[in-house]
């Protein structure tokens, strides 16, 4: 047996556990032993019940009673009375209905361990785990890792299983430097693993999960620093510094840059005139004014007769660049181009000649620009707005379009939290927009309940009837796009007959045709709609400054980086903006809701939303879903500034990383995923 050996071969796997293990992606016996356990329960020091204070309790029990009952919508709560020879004592659990079968054999012992605490006026051991003390190992003083769950597979199977293979983890090979191991005083990749599975102390996993976390910290970043090295490689097109244009720009722009779009245009002008092309993340904040900083480099560019491509993630805001663009740039005699899905006929065909022959300076388009038929004349800068929106593949079809690597802009709304920053974006140079146009106001955020909807509609209708425009924004219910459609017609019809008869009032959702989306956005966008009912589709990047309040409905629904960039849609001017947010229930607000009704700033959002969810999902699956970090955690800033210095030192010295196979190929993989050109 070794590490390729399919888990069919090992004792205890029959061909029905194989296969319920091969629907979680586990076939191979390295497969499994790097599956690592979720979390552990700590059954080593298990109290009686006559002895049990406030705090995290393990007991041993029977369950005496046991019922389920439903509170209100979405929540049911069990609750038990659990014995053991010294007394009684009263568990409770949410939304586990499950646990009623569970524990309803009434002489099975079981393990609960839980929190117990003084809960809706008694004393009760709330949420606890419990395992059958006839599943547990012999030895029952000690650790038992607890498995993310499989269909159909319990822990105590995968456990089994585990012990099988226990000596060809004492085997496993090292997978680091030998010297890094050594120097940062870490477990080896063997002992780690036994530390995992088969913990003794609460410390032997702390050290497990040290070495574990380190080695991933480790290989992104040593993917990041490969990244920046293979850009550094690379010829790029010399765009020299015009100092006139650039200050003809600024001239003519209806306000003054801000100072942090001050810095940043300069940093970028400053990267032009390099050989090596330009790498850049743009981050600033909703509202910050990133389009002009991309506006201002474009027109840099063009003085030299390089054209500019700018991609959006959706129809509507492409629209909206291009105007932006061509009122900014059309000044100076420059074209600017806009090419969607929308775009037919002979008018694509004439848009493809201009890009090819030189005819137009500045495209702005979707995903329609990297199409095989769009070719550049001389392309030598590519903005990318809402970066995270997009794959590597697409980011790369586009730089592929021109002879040397353009220089590219990856500009984002959604602020990256700088251990982020520094594990998967390494390799970037970052400008940063952290200061607002000024006097814009902070938004007012307030949590709302359904129970007092009459106030809110008339406080809105305050806004509206000052000139002001609004927006209410309606959740996808289910995962059923079909019935997000119907949720926000329905709404609109609502509000139409309703609270908003004597208003104007649009509907945008994203099963509509571009044409008709485009005009909606028209109107709102020229004043003649007073409020706009749309799906989360004007969620990124879309700018109507005169608009000043937002109502999302169901927004516990949202998560924090989302209602967030929704927000940032009012909020764009110097009048005083308001967002709602409203519940789906009169229940207790959500951790995510009561953060975002306290604080308009996005670095803090993003930080609290790293801690909540975890980097794959905040910055989306075309990206980082698959970076599938097991044990870092990307707030582990100590053990990140270590792995960096160790990754720092180790490209430095040159040392080949070829001979260290298995790191090698776990770091070309995050090269590919992070790379952003
Ligand atoms: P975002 O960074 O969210 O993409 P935009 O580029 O859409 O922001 O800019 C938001 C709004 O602020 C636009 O209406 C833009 O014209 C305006 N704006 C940008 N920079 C400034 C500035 N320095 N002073 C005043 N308004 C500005
Ligand atoms: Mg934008």
């Amino acid at each position: 047996m070794n590490l390729a050996t399919s888990l069919e071969k090992v004792k205890g796997v029959g061909p029905k556990t194989a296969g319920d293990f091969a629907l979680a992606g586990l076939r191979s016996v390295n497969d499994l032993i790097s599956f690592l356990p979720r979390t552990h329960e700590d059954f080593s020091e298990v109290v009686r019940i006559a002895d049990i204070h406030p705090g995290k309790m393990t007991i041993k029990a029977r369950c005496e009673k046991i019922t389920t009952r439903p509170v209100r919508r979405g929540l049911r709560i069990t609750t038990a009375t659990l014995v053991d020879d010294s007394g009684k004592l009263n568990a409770v659990w949410f939304n586990q209905p499950y646990r009623t079968t569970q524990l309803a054999k009434a002489d099975e012992e079981f393990y609960f361990s839980g929190e117990f605490e003084f809960n809706y006026n008694k004393y009760q051991l709330t949420n606890p785990s419990a395992e059958k003390v006839s599943d547990m190992p012999v030895q029952t003083d000690r650790l038992l890792p607890v498995y993310r769950s499989i269909k159909g597979l319990k822990s105590q199977l995968v456990r089994k299983i585990l012990a099988e293979l226990r000596p060809l983890i004492t085997m496993l090979p090292e997978t680091l430097p030998p010297e890094i191991v050594a120097s940062e005083g870490l477990l080896s990749r063997s002992d780690a693993i036994l530390g995992m599975h088969f913990p003794k102390t609460a410390s032997d996993i702390a050290k497990a999960r040290e070495r574990l976390a380190f080695e991933e910290l480790f290989e992104l970043l040593l993917a990041s620093q490969l990244n920046k090295q293979d850009n550094a490689k690379l010829t790029g097109w010399h765009i020299p510094f015009e100092q006139p244009v650039v200050a003809g720009f600024v001239k003519q722009l209806p306000f003054e840059l801000t100072g942090a779009q001050r810095r940043a245009a300069w940093e970028i002008i400053q990267d032009f005139e390099h050989a090596v092309p330009m790498n850049r993340l743009l981050q600033g904040d909703v509202g910050s004014g990133k389009t002009v900083v991309a506006g201002l480099a474009a027109r840099q560019a063009a003085s030299h007769g390089f054209q500019a491509a700018l991609m959006a993630p959706t129809e509507i805001l492409a629209n909206q660049h291009a105007e932006t663009l061509a009122s900014l740039l059309e000044p100076f005699g420059l074209r600017v181009g806009l090419l969607t899905g929308s775009v037919k006929g002979t008018a694509r065909k004439t848009l493809y000649e201009q890009i090819a022959e030189g005819g137009v300076d500045v495209v702005v388009g979707t995903h329609a620009l990297i199409q095989e038929t769009v070719q550049f004349h001389k392309l030598g800068f590519v903005v990318i707005d809402e970066q995270h929106r997009f794959g590597v593949k697409q980011r790369q079809e586009l730089l592929k379009k021109s002879k040397h690597m353009p220089h590219l802009l990856a500009m984002t709304a959604t602020p990256i939290p700088r251990s982020l920053a520094l594990t998967v974006y390494g390799e970037l140079d970052i400008s940063v927009l952290n200061e607002l146009p000024r006097g814009r106001k902070p938004i007012a955020t307030k949590i709302w309940s359904p129970n007092s909807r009459a106030q809110l509609y008339e406080l809105m209708d305050v806004e509206l009837k000052a000139g002001r425009q609004g927006y209410v924004i309606c959740s996808l219910i289910d995962d059923n796009p079909d019935n997000e459609v119907k949720s926000v017609e329905t709404e609109y019809k609502l509000l139409r007959q309703g609270p908003f008869k004597h208003r104007t009032i649009g509907l945008l959702h994203g099963k509509l045709k571009s044409s008709e989306k485009e005009a909606i956005m028209h109107q709102f966008s020229t004043g003649r709609l007073d409020m706009l009912v749309s799906t989360t589709v004007v969620e990124v990047g879309v700018d109507v400054p005169n608009a000043t309040v937002m109502l999302i409905e169901n927004a516990d629904r949202f998560g924090l980086s989302q209602l967030h960039q929704l927000r940032g849609r009012v909020g764009r001017s110097t009048y005083q903006s308001y967002c709602y947010l409203m519940m789906s229930d009169s229940s207790k607000p959500t951790r995510r809701l009561r953060e975002i009704e306290k604080s308009n700033d996005g670095f803090y959002l993003a930080e609290v939303d790293l801690t909540l969810r975890g980097p794959g999902e905040i910055y989306g699956h075309a990206q980082h879903g698959a970076l599938n970090l097991q044990v870092a955690t990307l707030a582990d800033t100590k053990l990140i500034a270590r792995a960096q210095k160790q990754a720092k030192r180790f490209v430095a010295t040159g040392d080949n990383l070829l001979q260290y196979k298995q790191l090698a190929a776990q770091v070309e993989k995050y090269q590919r995923l992070t790379t952003l050109n």
